[in-house]
């Protein structure tokens, strides 16, 4: 059997974490046993399903470089991949259904099934529809057509034992008919609802494994029993853990950003995110943490898939991610930094080689230090920008000098005849004029950096007075002296 799953996401806001953990969850599956990974676009809430959610959702999907095998804009035999556009199957599904007698008109009009609610809500009980019109005389329907109602059409579920399906990851699944009710498949427009739509896609995309957020096990019985209806045996499930905070309660925004191209925003790596979200519910061997993504497709396997809810660490991924970024090329790095360096206007899209080249070794200096790439501007910053205000701790260290204006005139003398300006004769030049003059190197070393960055922190000194170049560091050496005199 060819496996083929489905990532179904309804374009009605950004990719959240959570879908972005079932897609990944959905094609490592497929790629582990060659098979298709369907993108399938649930489209049916016409009000809240937007154009430029579906682009955004396909943006994140392909920054994370999960793409599909089947759907938009790749086609495949089972198509339409957009709900909206498989009405026909749906009416021929429904009519199928209702010839069956597996369904009933329902006229109650949307305020008496809200008041039935609210009776239910104040007697605290769960509601359920009462099956109040199962079972109507011919007259009641006229009555109801007469009175012009539109009724929906709803599925009979059985009313009594219970209804199991099989969850590879959570096992046998049962839950008594009795939670469920009878529910509407269409809308009195003749639209039709998620859960119907969902099982008639599943089998005619012939999906073989449903793969899936723990949220959906209750929608599951419905679905089986739709497809049990039509005559089709349901596919295999399996209900991914839920999402938690690192305070074990339920995933949000107060645990910081949840939509996916935030995270590519704020500077983290798709390869950092990708083998961060694969530890969301699946382990190797509950200790390896880092994979590339052709052993995660190699090793990936839903038996290793827990039940239990799995914590989305923000803090960890941070970590992960600065790992993955020390070990990129530099060259690597700086392509990744790139926008960033175009935003802060160091890096222009039409900068020579050079300028490429200088900033790429900037930050390659601070490549150590780097948890995200957003912080590539605010780390290189001196690289490109002449210190003006100062940090306080760095002025004091200038004003340690007993002669600033005297210590930067003389350096910037000596750094101008220096050959070659490099990092080792930077440093014996540094080292030999703090003996010459009695002033102690740590104090020399760490003036000159406020000199040149306004920071008491950076890169190495001797490098960064390297990278910075003779003419930048005379400049700058010449500004403090006249700044401290
Ligand atoms: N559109 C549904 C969702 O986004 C898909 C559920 C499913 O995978 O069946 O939650």
């Amino acid at each position: 059997m060819t496996v083929r799953v489905r990532f179904a996401p309804a374009p009605t806001g950004n990719l959240h974490v959570g879908g972005a953990r079932t897609a990944l969850f959905n094609w490592l599956f497929a790629r582990h046993h060659d098979g298709t990974f369907v993108l399938r676009v649930e489209d049916t809430d016409p009000e809240r399903s937007k154009g430029e959610y579906l682009d955004s959702i396909l943006d994140a999907l392909a920054w994370l470089g999960l793409y599909w095998d089947e759907g938009p804009g790749v086609g495949g035999d089972y198509g339409p991949y957009m709900q909206s556009a498989r009405g026909d199957i749906y009416r021929e599904h429904l009519d199928r259904l209702v010839a069956g007698g597996y369904t009933y008109d329902c006229y109650c009009k949307p305020e008496e099934l809200e008041a039935q609610r609210e009776e239910a809500r104040a007697g605290k009980r769960a509601y359920r529809y009462d099956g109040r019109c199962a079972k109507l005389t011919d007259d009641r329907v006229a009555a109801y057509e007469a009175e012009d109602r539109r009724p929906s059409v709803r599925f009979r579920m059985p009313r009594d034992g219970i209804l199991s399906f099989d969850d590879l990851i959570r096992g046998t699944v049962e839950v008594p008919a009795e939670e469920y009710d009878d529910f509407i498949i269409a809308r009195p427009d003749g639209t039709p609802t998620y859960n119907f739509v969902c099982a008639v896609d599943d089998v005619t995309m012939a999906v073989t494994h449903i793969i899936r957020g723990e949220d959906h096990v209750s929608n599951t019985p419905k679905q089986t029993e739709v497809l049990r209806a039509l005559g089709y045996d349901p596919p295999t499930y399996a209900h991914l853990p839920l999402l938690l905070g690192p305070d074990r309660s339920r995933l949000s925004k107060r645990h910081g950003a949840t939509s996916v191209l935030e995270y590519q925003k704020e500077g983290f790596l798709a390869v950092a995110f990708v083998n961060f979200l694969a530890l969301l519910g699946w382990s190797y061997d509950d200790a390896r943490e880092y994979f590339a993504r052709d052993e995660l497709v190699k090793y990936f396997s839903l038996d290793r898939v827990k039940k239990s809810g799995a914590v989305f660490d923000v803090e960890k991924l941070t970590w992960m991610n600065g790992t993955y970024i020390r070990e990129l090329p530099a060259h690597g790095l700086f392509d990744k930094c790139r926008p960033w360096f175009a935003r802060a206007g160091y890096v222009p899209g039409d900068a020579d080689e050079g300028t490429v080249e200088y900033a790429a070794s900037a930050l390659a200096l601070e490549q150590e230090k780097m948890k995200l790439l957003s912080e590539a501007p605010e780390l290189v910053k001196p690289f490109f920008e002449e210190p003006d205000e100062y940090e306080e701790k760095a002025e004091k260290n200038v004003r340690k000098l007993e002669d600033p204006a005297q210590v930067f005139a003389e350096l910037a003398d000596r750094f101008d005849a220096l050959e070659p300006f490099d990092a080792g004769a930077i440093e014996e030049l540094i080292r030999a004029y703090a003996e010459e003059s009695g002033v102690g190197a740590g104090k020399v070393i760490h003036a000159v950096r406020a000199a040149l960055s306004g920071r008491t922190w950076g890169p190495s000194l001797f490098e960064m007075v390297e990278l910075l170049g003779r003419e930048r560091c005379v400049k700058r050496l010449n500004e403090a002296g006249e700044r401290f005199k």
